[in-house]
């Protein structure tokens, strides 16, 4: 029945079939041997696809364009055979008018007869093979059974080639599960250490360095409260696909867990210089991407980061690197900073946290604690001062003066900031009722605490403010508490901060337009100024998002009755922008730095300050 010849090449097929091949190709290779098997003129295959027939392949040309029309119209021999799943044979088409919109182009292809035979497997037709021949006479039996059995080869290899692309498919969507996160579509942890520790070996090698950066979104967790896990989902997907955006093609980004995203780059630059400049300008890109207010709905919703970047010239490990990048990120947050660069140090001394957290307990008995204060001054010149701020020193026995943000997420974390709280109010305010007694008319309204969430939901603060406010003769306004947006919104701590502020003391809004709803939250609650944190302050004059964003804040500010005060205040041109937005006071290094008491009184009873109050220079001060 079929040549020697016909069964090699049939062998041949089988052979190949068991490796890796497309389901075209097969197809195409049974149509050429099913044409030399038989005495015909060419052959063509179709398949069924959901949307219909598709063709795959035809042999000679004129044949093509025959298929193709099958195709196009969805109809002919082909659907045919497969919708009654039986073979269609013609012997003379020109005594068949079943397909007439066929016949013009049969006769183009010069067909007399064809046969078209469905590949059937499993309960079904899979495609159809077609035979022309151009002679117009009777097949035979024996023909009809060799495209017969060809039809069946072909639906056997259609149905193998199908269960191969199910399971391959089943497979890659495994690997992805297990490789990427579901809901971003990003890397995960596991990808996200194999490809690090390939791209640290390469940097090696290459003599390049490698930067990550630990992305985590401040108080996300807050938008998942206020507007439900379905907005948080989306916040994430769009937070995911800015920082995508803001990448080039062979940067690798991973989703970690919950809001936190790790990026690497590779092939940086070694000089420490040059790749600091990188780095920085990095972490400001990916800032400014996040932090693109997004609407969800019918609110909009604004996302900071904090971002931790550990570099390495070394082929390392990657986890260390990750986890560095995770601390330097840690301390990002803890200074409200939104981007910290590790060095290997910080880790050590990350590791003798536990060391450090004892001595914390200790440092109020041993008297290591230090009251800095640095002064608020009006925003028109000459800048008096009209307040100052309280920050914490430690001043530690080896490490030397260590400043608020080197420990104070320590001792919010151990507890010790509750003592360490009362004891910087009670400092404060004895402070305060000196200056005032010795420098009259021209000694600061008030000294402003800055306080925990945990110092304001702890019972026994109210006390605290009022034993130091009455222990040192200052009224209840001297004293002035600052406390971050966040705790705003909380419906312990809300009520108790109105108390304090019905008791006279007055409620600053801290690092103000950080939060992601800030000016709504601060409608609903009475408070009596607003601190322009310094990440907007420190865009100025370039930005011109963060010159709006300041202009807006003042703006809002001002018409529920705040004053306005721009913290973190480093050059010249800063107040000029500040004061031209609106802002009502000053803070910052340009015109003051955190100082001793004692280093204020004494500029401030300098002879040459002869003003109602102190005045300060527009010179940078040494101290
Ligand atoms: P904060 O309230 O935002 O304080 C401002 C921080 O910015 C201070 O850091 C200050 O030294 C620094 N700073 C002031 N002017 C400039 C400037 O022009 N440029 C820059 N880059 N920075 C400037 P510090 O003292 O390390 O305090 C860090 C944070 O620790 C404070 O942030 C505050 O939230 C907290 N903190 C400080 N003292 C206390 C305290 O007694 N109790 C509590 N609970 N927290 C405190
Ligand atoms: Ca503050
Ligand atoms: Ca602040």
């Amino acid at each position: 029945m079929l040549s020697s010849q016909a069964v090699k090449d049939l062998v041949a097929l089988a052979a190949r079939a068991a490796g890796e091949f497309t389901i075209d190709e097969l197809l195409r290779e049974l149509c050429t041997l099913v044409a030399h098997a038989l005495d015909v003129d060419g052959a063509g295959v179709m398949i069924g696809e959901e949307e219909g027939v598709r063709f795959v392949h035809a042999d000679p040309a004129p044949f093509v364009r025959v298929e193709v029309l099958q195709e196009t119209l969805q109809s002919g021999p082909c659907s045919d055979c497969m919708r009654g799943e039986g073979a269609i044979v013609v012997d003379d088409i020109t005594l068949d008018d079943r397909w007439p919109e066929f016949r013009a182009a049969w006769l183009g292809a010069g067909v007399g007869a064809l046969i078209a035979m469905p590949l059937l497997a499993r309960g079904g037709a899979w495609g159809a093979l077609d035979i022309y021949r151009s002679e117009a006479r009777p097949w035979t039996q024996e023909e009809v059974e060799v495209v017969s059995l060809f039809a069946g080869i072909a639906a056997a290899y259609l149905v193998m080639a199908a269960d191969r692309d199910a399971a391959h498919v089943a497979h890659r969507s495994l690997e992805r599960a297990a490789t990427h996160d579901e809901l971003t579509g990003l890397p995960g942890r596991a990808l996200l250490y194999r490809l690090l520790e390939h791209a640290l070996g390469l940097a090696g090698r290459r003599k390049r360095a490698v930067a990550v950066f630990f992305i985590d979104l401040d108080r996300f967790k807050d938008v998942n409260d206020a507007f439900g896990h379905a907005v948080g989902d989306a916040v994430l997907i769009e937070v995911s696909s800015r920082l995508v955006a803001a990448l080039r093609d062979n940067d690798v980004i991973a989703r970690l867990s919950g809001d936190e995203f790790v990026i690497f780059f590779e092939d940086l630059p070694r000089d420490p210089a040059q790749l600091e400049a990188w780095v920085r300008a990095v972490g400001q890109r990916l800032d400014h991407a996040v932090s693109r207010p997004m609407q969800f709905a019918g609110a909009e919703i604004v996302i900071s980061a904090s971002i931790g970047v550990a570099v390495t010239s070394e082929d390392g490990d990657a986890r260390e690197l990750v986890d560095d990048a995770d601390s330097a990120m840690y301390e990002a947050k803890e200074v409200r900073a939104r981007f910290a660069i590790s060095s290997r140090d910080c880790r050590s001394s990350a590791g003798s946290q536990r060391h450090l957290e004892r001595e914390l307990s200790r440092c109020l008995d041993r008297d290591e604690l230090r009251v800095f204060y640095q002064p608020i001054v009006a925003a028109d010149p000459p800048h008096s001062v009209v307040a100052v701020e309280a920050l914490l020193r430690w001043q530690h026995p080896e490490h030397g003066l260590l400043a608020a943000h080197s420990f104070i997420g320590l001792a919010e974390r151990s507890g010790a900031i509750g003592a360490i709280g009362k004891w910087v109010i009670d400092r404060a305010c004895a402070q305060l009722g000196s200056w005032q007694r010795q420098l009259g008319p021209r000694a600061p309204e008030r000294v402003f605490v800055n306080l925990s969430p945990s110092e304001i939901s702890d019972s026994s603060l109210d006390a605290a403010l009022g034993a130091a406010v009455d222990a040192h003769g200052v009224a209840p306004g001297g004293l002035g508490l600052e406390i971050v947006e966040y705790d705003f919104s909380d419906s312990l701590l809300a009520p108790r901060l109105a108390e304090h502020r019905h008791r006279g003391h007055p409620l600053a809004v801290d690092d103000f337009g950080t939060g992601y709803s800030s000016l709504s939250r601060i409608v609903d609650f009475p408070v009596d100024y607003a601190k322009i944190d310094g990440t907007f302050v420190q865009g100025l004059p370039q930005d011109e998002r963060r010159r709006a964003l300041v202009e807006a804040i003042v703006d809002v500010a001002h018409k529920l009755g705040l004053t306005v005060i721009a913290e973190g205040v480093e050059t010249e041109e800063q107040v000029i922008e500040l004061t031209a937005a609106g802002c009502d006071l000053l803070q910052g290094y340009y015109l003051s730095r955190p100082q001793s008491a004692d280093a204020l009184t004494s500029q401030w009873t300098e002879p040459v300050c002869n003003q109602p109050a102190p005045a300060l220079g527009t010179h940078r001060p040494t101290t």
